[in-house]
């Protein structure tokens, strides 16, 4: 496992009698970009959510920086509350529809989780937060609140708040589903150079060309289960597998 900085091994989810994980075992080194690709309600936000423990798997292990994560077993599998804490404040999350807080500005809601999670100074933490956001290209929207943002630029700041934690992994959930066409292309180039930069990455989306461009790996999950994983000129051009094929041929159109 040496220098694979997040890794799932043969985890699942079950809701109930629903198994919607069956078994997924997935890596990322460091500096790899690893995407998720998919039909809807294939598993990938619950493989995400699992892997940043907003939820707790069912069954399996997970790594990060090739330590196992302690899960009790009593009735089911538990993670303790210090446990959760230390391992997400390694983890930067992009979701689809931001969640950046209306009655704070960009600058504080990137500085946010520095002073509440990891104890930062304030000062030290606006610094931080001022840095984050200069390199998502809004150093000069600090002091605007969300409102007065557009879709790609809360996008934006959503994405400083996770790097300027400095995490060891970002964790990013259709981060251009929710805009409109024109701002899509302003966040994917702002993700495509955190990849460039060596930034750690599992990443789901819909956009192929963009998972062509910036992947090292592309898992194709069906039905909560990895049905083909390779580099994108496997997944793109020449998948083994039907369903692979015939889902990167849907999508690609
Ligand atoms: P995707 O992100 O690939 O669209 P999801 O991971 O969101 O897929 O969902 C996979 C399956 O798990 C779906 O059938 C969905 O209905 C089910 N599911 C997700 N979250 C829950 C939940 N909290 N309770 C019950 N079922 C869920
Ligand atoms: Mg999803």
């Amino acid at each position: 496992m040496s220098g694979v900085q997040i890794a799932a091994d043969n985890l699942t989810k079950s809701y109930g009698q629903l198994e919607v994980l069956k078994g997924i075992s997935l890596g990322a080194r460091k500096g790899e970009v690893v995407t998720l690709i998919g039909s809807s309600g294939s598993g990938k936000s619950t493989l995400l959510r699992c892997l940043n423990l907003l939820e707790t798997p069912t069954s399996g292990r997970l790594f990060l920086e090739g330590q196992p994560i302690e899960f009790r077993t009593t009735n089911g599998m538990v993670v303790e509350s210090s446990t959760v804490r230390r391992y997400r404040a390694s983890l930067g999350m992009v979701f689809q529809s931001f969640n950046l807080w209306r009655h704070m500005t960009a600058l504080e809601n990137v500085a946010a989780p520095l002073i509440h999670v990891l104890n930062v100074p304030r000062g030290e933490a606006a610094d931080r937060a001022e840095t984050a956001l200069a390199r998502v290209g809004l150093g000069d929207r600090a002091g605007h609140y969300p409102s007065q943002l557009s879709g790609g630029q809360q996008q934006r700041a959503a994405i400083a708040r996770a790097i300027a934690i400095e995490p060891k992994v970002l964790l990013f959930d259709e981060p251009t589903s929710a805009l409109d066409p024109e701002l899509v292309a302003e966040v994917l180039s702002v993700i495509k150079s955190l990849a460039e930069t060596g930034a750690t990455m599992v990443l789901v989306t819909h956009e192929m060309r963009f998972a062509r461009d910036v992947s090292d790996q592309v898992a194709f999950l069906n039905a909560g289960k990895i049905e083909e994983i390779g580099p994108p000129e496997q997944i793109f051009d020449a998948p083994k597998s039907e369903r692979c094929a015939k889902f990167v041929s849907t999508v690609a159109h």
